[in-house]
């Protein structure tokens, strides 16, 4: 490996030390290659000022030891990471490619998709909200799981008409202090494997947005193209959240022809998204590149499920410019007014 190191080698030479190890040892290994993703500073930086390793999240003193001596000596390794870690970013790296663009961070006006206390995150809707309006966005998308995921609380028809009363309480309040800035009204929709919704169409219908997701039978082997044509077929959905339903280290993905699912969802106008959960980044920099091919609308969403999280999008932003992706296929830069326009154009195409 070449000088310096970056984290996302780090993080690689981690996991596979944790795949050596065992029981402790390994959960410690597989834990600080999750963080490195994260980390707010490279590595090396940190060790050419003369400060800890052990300031970075996940790595004790005995991990510090260990990537202090990789970081003075790399050692040789020329394969890739295995499958299911390959094609994740760094948040050091995206923001070096954010800083280079920094149009798109100005000119970015929202995230959509993330959690709140009302499924299975952590913050309040104002808290989400107040994460949002810190990272100088117009809006948010409030996308918690539908009923169908009893795993992650998924809330029905009743919770979300409730939900719908404390998101207008705080827009109302928003609005009063002067902040431009508005809450969403969405749902993570969960999708069976046959692509069908698990909510009431009329409730669907009252949200600004609706983001479709498969969580189940993520692990079949066979080509998964129909189920995806399927889900963007689905008249009540305008956004298909993380499309290959891969997991860092632990879930590869399903496999499609991705060409043929991109064409489907340009043709239908709707977007496939890059969810920037640092362990998700589904779609990555290959499939936006076939994405961009086929000329689909892009939606970034955080998946946060809690309020710092908010920070994942810039994975997003790095892996579209690297993928070279045009602003103005992604929905994220259109204004309020510009993205509800669009989500009534696709509702009354496929009604
Ligand atoms: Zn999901």
């Amino acid at each position: 490996m070449e000088k310096p190191l970056r984290n996302r080698q780090i993080a690689e030479l981690l996991a596979s030390e944790g795949e050596k190890a065992e029981g402790y040892v390994r959960k410690a290994f597989f834990r600080a290659a999750h963080a490195a993703f994260m980390w707010p500073i490279e590595a090396c930086q940190l060790t050419k000022g003369n400060r800890s390793l052990t300031e970075l999240d996940a790595v004790g003193p005995f991990l510090a030891k260990t990537i202090f001596k990789w970081i003075e000596n790399p050692p040789e390794t020329n394969s890739p990471p295995p499958e299911i870690r390959r094609n994740f970013l760094s948040l050091t790296e995206a923001q070096e490619l954010i800083a280079a663009h920094s149009e798109w961070r100005e000119e970015l006006k929202g995230d959509l998709q993330m959690h709140s206390n009302w499924s299975d995150g952590s913050g309040t809707i104002a808290e989400m909200a107040q994460a949002g309006i810190a990272r100088g966005y117009e809006y948010i998308s409030i996308t918690d799981h539908t009923k169908g995921l009893k795993i992650a609380g998924g809330i029905n028809e009743s919770e979300l008409a409730e939900q719908a009363e404390e998101i207008a309480g705080v827009n109302a309040n928003l609005k009063k202090e002067g902040a431009k800035f508005q809450v969403l009204r969405s749902v993570e929709m969960n999708l069976s494997p046959n692509g069908e919704g698990d909510m009431d169409l009329d409730a669907l219908a009252k949200l600004d947005l609706v983001l479709g997701s498969f969580h189940s039978q993520l692990r079949k082997t066979t080509d998964q193209t129909e189920r995806y044509l399927a889900a963007l077929e689905n008249p009540a959905i305008q956004i298909l959240g993380h499309p290959r339903g891969r997991v860092y280290n632990y879930r590869g993905g399903l496999k499609a022809d991705w060409a043929r699912v991109f064409a489907r969802a340009a043709a239908l106008d709707k977007a496939v998204e890059v969810d920037a959960y640092s362990d998700r980044q589904d779609l990555d920099v290959e499939l936006l590149q076939i994405a961009k091919q086929e000329g689909a609308r892009i939606s970034f969403g955080s998946d946060s499920h809690h309020p710092w999280q908010l920070n994942f999008l810039d994975l997003a932003l790095g892996a579209a410019l690297l993928a070279g992706i045009e602003k103005d296929r992604i929905i994220n830069f259109m204004s309020r007014g510009d993205l509800l326009k669009w989500v009534r154009k696709v509702r009354g195409s496929s009604s």
